[in-house]
C-alpha cells in the first residue's frame, strides 16, 4: 500500500516516513500544499496523511481540491488545531478522519490501516483466501498453521493481491501501490517477486495461489 505524506514539519515527516516504511509502505512525500496537490492528482495512493497549516495552499483547500476531482483516496487529517470548528472544517472539507497534534505513532498506524481497512472493503483486520491468512498489522502470514517468513515487498504484492481477490491485477497497479516515487526498477521486478512469493507460499501445498494472466497481469 502506498502512502503520501504532505507535511511542512520536516522532522516529524521523516519520522511517520520511516516508520511507515518499517510497516512496508511505500511513502511518497510532499513538503507544501502545491507539490502535495501535483502528487495527490498525479499518483495513485491508498492514503493521503494531510497536514492542515501547510504553505502555499493549505489541507483544507488541497482536500476540496482533490475531492471535487473526485480522487477518493482516503485522507487522514493531522492537524495542530483541535476546536471543534477546526476539526468540523477538515472533516467537511472531504477528509475521512483526523489526528491532533502531538500524537503517538501507534495511533496514526491503527487509524491508517482501519482507514484502508474501509476504503477497500475488507472488515476483518486478517486477510484470507483458503488456507492463507496474512495479518497487515503484525506482519504475520500464515498457510496451513504454518508461518511463511516474506520480505516486505513481497509481504506488501502480497497484501495488495489480497485486496483485490479475484481481480487481475496488472503490474502497473502493483509498481504503483509497492513501490514509490523513486521507484526506478527494472520492467520484470514485479514478476521477480511474484515468482519468489509464489514458491515461499505454494510450497507443499495442494492448492496453487496467484495464477498468471498472460499479457495482463496476476490474480489470486
Ligand atoms: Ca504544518
Amino acid at each position: 500500500m502506498r502512502i503520501l505524506i504532505v507535511e511542512d514539519e520536516l522532522r516529524l515527516a521523516q519520522v511517520i516516513k520511516k516508520g511507515l516504511e518499517e510497516d512496508g509502505f511505500a511513502v511518497d512525500f510532499a513538503s507544501d500544499g502545491d507539490e502535495g496537490l501535483y502528487l495527490g492528482e498525479s499518483e495513485n495512493y491508498d492514503l493521503i496523511l494531510l497536514d492542515v497549516m501547510l504553505p502555499k495552499v493549505d489541507g483544507i483547500i488541497l482536500c476540496r481540491q482533490l475531492r471535487s476531482k473526485n480522487i477518493k483516496t482516503p485522507i487522514l487529517m493531522l492537524t495542530a488545531k483541535t476546536t471543534l470548528e477546526d476539526r468540523v472544517a477538515g472533516l467537511d472539507s472531504g477528509a475521512d478522519d483526523y489526528l491532533a497534534k502531538p500524537f503517538e505513532f501507534l495511533e496514526l498506524r491503527s487509524r491508517i490501516h482501519a482507514l484502508i481497512r474501509r476504503s477497500t472493503n475488507t472488515t476483518s483486520p486478517i486477510l484470507k483466501i483458503f488456507d492463507l491468512e496474512l495479518d497487515p498489522l503484525k506482519h504475520i502470514c500464515i498457510r496451513n498453521k504454518k508461518n511463511i517468513s516474506l520480505t516486505p515487498k513481497e509481504f506488501a504484492i502480497l497484501e495488495f493481491l489480497l485486496r483485490h481477490q479475484n481481480e487481475v491485477v496488472t503490474r502497473t497497479m502493483i509498481t504503483e501501490h509497492v513501490w514509490d516515487y523513486n521507484f526506478d526498477g527494472m520492467s520484470n521486478i514485479v514478476d521477480v517477486f511474484v515468482a519468489s512469493l509464489r514458491k515461499k507460499i505454494n510450497s507443499n501445498a495442494s492448492v496453487k495461489l496467484i495464477h498468471t494472466i498472460h499479457g495482463v497481469g496476476y490474480k489470486i
